[in-house]
């Protein structure tokens, strides 16, 4: 197996956490004093965007773009949000991230701070991940006890753990939560850039988006592209594997790198029964079959082969697994967790699980089939945030590339892929 180029994971040893004098010996808070000593905030948002790095949250939004949105010169209060709120099934490139080196978020962070001129940062944490929230309480208490904060202007940044719900990762949503009223989203525009926390300028960047701020610093834009794979990406990506693969562990692997390459790192097919599909980015992305292989695992060509690179939690499923029973497992996931504030998501998710449901179990009919059409085109584009559209993603992917499974329930009136 090629080795790649390990930049976030380079200190990464399994189950031991690297704090700040293991840190600092690799090289660590050296972007930080390269920013403060010889680049201005606004050189620091040109060299990101120069960077070409795009969110890994799963939207792929450019950062230097938002940075450069942000209002950093207009005095008054302004925020940085972390969004550590990792709870899409299939995705945990954050908490392994968190868990080897928090240290680099925490560079991220300030630098980011420096760079937007905020003074106020949140970290906001999933529930279940105390060990990542703990890790980061002594990441800061080592940052500001070595003096990082204080000469980043006295920046405070406070850790924040989730209430427990999907919808607290949505960006909006989060920042109700963080402001302690009920975490539904907001419309946007305006976006958070222009009214955000509290309703101030704020903005919020993944986990894993800040850890490669303070590598595109002392590396530069060009050595970040450079590490892609492909023409027109850049940096490298946290792949979460799990699903039917021999290995199913998160890797770092360069952006661009082919979903074949992807599986063969992930050791191949488990048992070696042949690959039948993937979600690649996340539940909330349409799947791909054997026939997208050589794709890039990239935002642009994802989307041209009709799914989306998401968050690059790459789950993958072997012949003789029921897509409709998959789909059916995600849908209970979404439906459970819409916040309720839209139509289309509320009842719409539901109306969704029970088609699949009704399939699934042996109650199908054309009817069905032709219901579940028409909900994706009613949900899809029509609700108040990502979560409805999100959902709709596998449910898009079983349309367009198992419709015959959908028709062979229907026909035999059970699951064909249930032995009995
Ligand atoms: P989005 O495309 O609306 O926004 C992405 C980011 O860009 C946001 O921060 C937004 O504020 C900013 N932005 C977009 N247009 C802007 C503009 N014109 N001006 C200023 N800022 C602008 O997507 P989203 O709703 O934030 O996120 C959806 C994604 O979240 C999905 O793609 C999904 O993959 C991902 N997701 C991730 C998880 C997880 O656990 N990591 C969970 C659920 C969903």
């Amino acid at each position: 197996m090629t080795k790649h180029p390990q930049v976030l994971f380079k200190n990464r040893l399994p189950g031991e956490t690297v704090f700040i004098d293991g840190f600092r010996k690799t090289g660590g808070y050296r972007g930080l004093e390269k920013a403060l000593k010889t680049m201005t905030p606004a050189e620091v948002r040109e060299t990101v965007k120069d960077a070409g790095l795009r969110g890994r949250g799963g939207a792929g939004f450019s950062t230097g773009l938002k940075w450069s949105f942000f209002p950093a010169d207009q005095p008054g209060p302004k925020y940085l949000v972390v969004n550590g709120d990792e709870m899409e099934p299939g995705t945990y490139k954050d908490r392994v991230l968190l868990e080897s080196d928090p240290h680099q978020v925490i560079e991220g962070v300030i630098i980011a701070a420096y760079a937007l001129r905020v003074s106020e940062a949140y970290i906001f944490i999933r529930f279940a991940y105390e060990r990542c929230a703990r890790n980061l309480e002594r990441a800061v208490a080592e940052a500001e006890a070595a003096g990082f904060l204080a000469g980043a202007g006295g920046l405070k940044i406070h850790v924040h753990r989730s209430a427990g719900r999907y919808i607290l990762g949505e960006e909006t949503a989060q920042l109700n939560g963080i402001e302690g009223v009920r975490p539904t989203p907001r419309s946007k525009p305006p976006f958070p850039a222009v009214k955000g926390l509290f309703g101030k300028p704020t903005t919020v960047n993944n986990v894993e988006t800040l850890a490669c701020v303070p590598h595109i610093l002392t590396g530069g834009a060009d050595w970040f592209k450079g590490l892609a794979q492909n023409a027109g990406g850049a940096g490298t990506k946290l792949f979460g594997l799990s699903g039917h693969l021999k290995t199913t562990e998160c890797f770092e692997l360069p952006v661009g790198i082919t979903l074949g390459e992807v599986i063969e790192i992930g050791g191949g097919m488990r048992g070696g029964r042949p690959f039948k599909a993937c979600l690649p980015g996340g539940a909330s992305t349409p799947f791909l079959t054997a026939a997208h292989l050589d794709v890039e695992m990239d935002f642009d060509p994802l989307s041209a082969a009709g799914s989306r690179f998401g968050t690059a939690g790459v789950t993958v499923f072997e012949a003789g697994t029921c897509m409709v029973g998959a789909t059916l497992n995600l849908l209970r996931f979404f439906a459970r967790e819409s916040c309720g504030w839209c139509t289309p998501c509320r009842d719409g998710l539901a109306m969704v699980r029970w088609i699949l449901e009704e399939i699934e179990e042996g109650r199908g009919s054309a009817e069905l089939i032709a219901m579940l059409r028409d909900q994706k085109r009613n949900i899809s584009g029509r609700s108040f945030c990502a979560l409805a559209e999100g959902a709709m993603g596998p449910v898009t992917g079983l349309l367009e590339h198992f419709e015959d499974e959908l028709e062979d329930h229907v026909r035999q009136g059970r699951c064909p892929f249930v032995k009995n």
